[in-house]
């Protein structure tokens, strides 16, 4: 459905609610603070959202139609997922927040709840998760599944690990993952990482960079997913 899905590489946030006026005001606030918000409305569908996105975050209402919130829980656990989740549970189902909790929820806020209140919890479970990186919003931090770049740090995360880059490979790095799916050639890349170490002046030293890059960021540098090659061209960040 229209709505359910991520513009752009943010922190991303998955709000699974068939309460359309409740969904609405959550992704207005937090989208106010800097997250990239999607919204599900119905237990199915953000299921499979969560399994294909992977969201830093899941905000999942208990009562849903079809599947229901601690049957969503349930399977994204079973499939690996650990994303928070914080679940939303109405004040007269106290029982609500212990089954949400022994099937894996980190923390659960009750309906009806004040915004402030939800979006600290929110920062409070995102910092928990992925530390000081989870702070950065409003596109300072580039995403693209576990990988984070943060700019204005100048760090680069994939899931909890830190990945330490010379100044050259967080600048290639930073330009490609900027514009995902533009493709730079060598001479531009050059170009625009110059300053960085001044003895670079052969397109081929890229090529180098690029590979101590992809050994340092990818699963497998032979196969790239992130930074790849594009030939004849030049080298372009993979589109989600
Ligand atoms: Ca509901």
């Amino acid at each position: 459905m229209a709505g359910c899905r991520f513009p752009a590489m943010a922190a991303t946030i998955l709000i699974v609610e068939d309460e359309y006026a409740v969904a609405r005001g959550i992704q207005y606030a937090l989208q106010q603070e800097g997250y990239q918000v999607a919204v599900c409305r119905s237990g199915e569908e953000g299921l499979e959202f969560a399994l294909r996105e992977g969201p830093d975050l899941v905000l999942l209402d208990v009562r849903l139609p079809g599947i229901d919130g601690f049957e969503v829980l349930r399977r994204l656990r079973t499939s690996g997922s650990k994303a928070p989740v914080l679940i939303l549970t109405a004040r007269d189902e106290e029982m609500d927040k212990v089954i949400g909790l022994e099937l894996g929820a980190d923390d659960y806020v009750t309906k009806p709840f004040g915004l402030r209140e939800l979006m600290s919890r929110i920062k409070a479970l995102l910092r928990r998760a992925y530390g000081d990186l989870a702070d950065a919003g409003g596109g300072r931090l580039l995403r693209h599944g576990d990988l984070l770049i943060d700019l204005e740090r100048r760090r680069v995360q994939r899931g909890e690990r830190r990945i330490a880059l010379t100044a050259t490979e967080f600048e290639i790095l930073r330009h490609l993952a900027s514009r995902p799916g533009r493709v730079y050639s060598r001479r531009e890349l050059l170009e625009l990482t110059r300053d960085y170490e001044a003895l670079d002046q052969d397109e081929k030293t890229i090529n180098v960079h690029v590979s101590h890059l992809r050994e340092k960021l990818e699963d497998d540098p032979s196969s790239p997913r992130f930074v790849l090659t594009v030939r004849g061209a030049g080298y372009a960040f993979a589109e989600r």
